[in-house]
């Protein structure tokens, strides 16, 4: 909610102060609902949501129209029917993209962590987003994410390797499990001819031991590589 005080540094001052010009910044209730949705986004409290809205006043209308466009035009994305990603299109322009490996699939949480893959450009396969993990506190099953969907997929695609990235959390570990499980349950043979790989994990670079714990080594130890000696 905006309170108009008469505090120094008051937002409602630097309106009265025509700042922001008075009457760009419109009805109350219009600039609440503004502030309330916006204090709806994940990591943005009361206090966040006003100074975006008012730094949203604030901006020129053209960048102000383009930037309500934008959000607009969100209504239109939709999940890749392939891998879940998201997209403008029936199928997503990785899943669409011929010059990639669409025989290794990368299974990860949430489309963040592919734009995080995406971001090394170290990989060149396709994806599946399981749109969560497994989280039996959380009352959240293997049928609410897209377990089954990834096993459908492979059961019709040419598939030589998927890689399970999921997080090296308790639920992330526990839904590679069930991954496994359930590949090997419902392809039956057909799973041998798939490699299965999870992400390696360990001391992150640019760190050191010294500061690694316990965890960290034991996955380090656990995930070495052999290195290659001689010609
Ligand atoms: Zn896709």
């Amino acid at each position: 909610m905006v309170t108009f005080n008469n505090k120094p540094n008051s937002i409602s001052n630097r309106v009265n102060d025509n700042i922001i010009p008075t009457r760009s910044v419109g009805t109350k209730d219009g600039l609440s609902v503004l502030i309330t949705e916006l204090s709806k986004l994940p990591g943005i409290g009361a206090k966040s949501a006003e100074r975006l809205a008012f730094h949203i006043l604030r901006m020129p209308e053209k960048e102000r129209t383009h930037l309500a466009r934008i959000i607009h035009s969100v209504k239109d994305l939709r999940l890749c029917q392939n891998c879940f990603n998201i997209t403008g299109n029936t199928v997503c322009g990785i899943c669409a993209d011929e010059r990639r490996d669409h025989s290794v699939v990368c299974v990860v949480e949430e489309t963040d962590d592919l734009a995080q893959l995406e971001k090394t450009g170290a990989y060149n396969g396709i994806y599946h987003i399981l749109m969560g993990h497994i989280a039996p506190l959380d009352n959240k099953g293997p049928e609410d994410i897209t377990i089954r969907q990834l096993v459908n997929r492979l059961k019709k695609d040419n598939v030589a390797e998927v890689i399970i990235a999921t997080n090296p959390t308790v639920e992330g570990d526990n839904t590679a499990l069930y991954i496994q499980q359930q590949i090997n349950l419902e392809l039956g043979d057909r799973a041998g001819g798939i490699k299965l790989t999870r992400l390696a994990r360990g001391i992150p670079s640019g760190s050191t031991i010294e500061y690694a714990n316990m965890a960290i080594l034991t996955d380090a130890l656990k995930d070495r590589r052999e290195l290659i000696t001689g010609t």
